[in-house]
């Protein structure tokens, strides 16, 4: 296969979906053999190389799901963690279950994810992972508590592996991105307001789309990111670089 991720084996988590969808596919089109997992769908991820049912939060399904690509594959060359939920909600008025939940499956299962696959990538001498944070990873949102920690955790997270890891060859980074149109963010489509005011605050003046978030995750899962590793990129059509006036 021909491709910026020819032969690579990449396993992204998240995978039927939104930006997890889009990153299988632009994998695939650089050449790797891609394997997607993702709580539920596997019909929508039939067409991949390998497709697993995991939920991310569980430690066993993670391991057992890790050994399987391995067993298939012989190795992993890349990880890119998309699963991800949106719960919201300050302190005093969130479910406290919202929380632990958003705890365990953005926070800790991209942590049990990046602990399942560097193994065998600290075996091969190298690897590249890519972490899905957010703009409210960098920034606080009202009413979004659980979302907020766990993607300013997923950023920390990035950095402590990349402090980790660097020395045996892997690369650790972290997307951030703004509003992409994905079956996320349905509560923002159609003219409203919110969205208005929401676009507004991107300097580009749109929604981003999956894609283009894909693009960013191939680009640093690829040798192309070489020299890059421990950093956060924005994908946000400028949210993170100004502060807005709406008025
Ligand atoms: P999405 O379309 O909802 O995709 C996320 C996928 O993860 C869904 O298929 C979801 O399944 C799955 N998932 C949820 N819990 C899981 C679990 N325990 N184990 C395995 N899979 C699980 O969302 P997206 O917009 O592509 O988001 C991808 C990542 O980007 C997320 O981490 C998100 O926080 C981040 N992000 C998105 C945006 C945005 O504007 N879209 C902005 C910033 C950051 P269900 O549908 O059943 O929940």
């Amino acid at each position: 296969m021909t491709g910026t991720l020819a032969d690579r084996v990449i396993f992204i988590t998240g995978a039927r979906s939104g930006i997890g969808r889009a990153t299988a596919d632009a994998a695939r089109r650089a050449g790797a053999h891609v394997v997607g997992a993702d709580i539920d769908g596997l019909e929508t991820m039939a067409d991949l190389d390998l497709a697993l049912a995991l939920d991310v939060s569980d430690p066993d399904a993670m391991t057992a799901a890790v050994e399987q690509i391995l067993k298939t594959f012989g190795r992993i060359d890349g990880l890119v963690t998309c699963a991800g939920l949106s719960l919201t909600g300050s302190a005093t008025d969130m479910a406290l279950d919202d929380w632990h939940k958003a705890l365990a499956v953005n926070l800790t299962g991209t942590m049990l994810a990046a602990r399942a696959v560097l193994p065998a990538m600290v075996a091969a001498g190298n690897g590249a992972i890519v972490t899905l944070a957010s703009i409210y990873g960098m920034t606080g949102s009202p009413g979004n508590t659980p979302y907020n920690v766990t993607k300013g955790g997923v950023l920390q997270l990035t950095r402590s592996l990349a402090a980790d890891y660097g020395a045996a060859g892997i690369r650790v980074n972290t997307i951030s991105p703004g509003f992409i149109e994905t079956p996320m963010t349905t509560m923002l489509q159609g003219e409203s307001p919110m969205r208005s005011a929401f676009i507004n605050m991107h300097l580009l003046k749109r929604a981003g789309r999956a894609e283009e978030v894909a693009k960013t995750a191939i680009f640093l899962l690829s040798d192309d990111a070489s020299f890059i590793t421990g950093a956060n990129i924005p994908v946000d059509g400028g949210f993170s670089a100004a502060q807005v006036i709406l008025v």
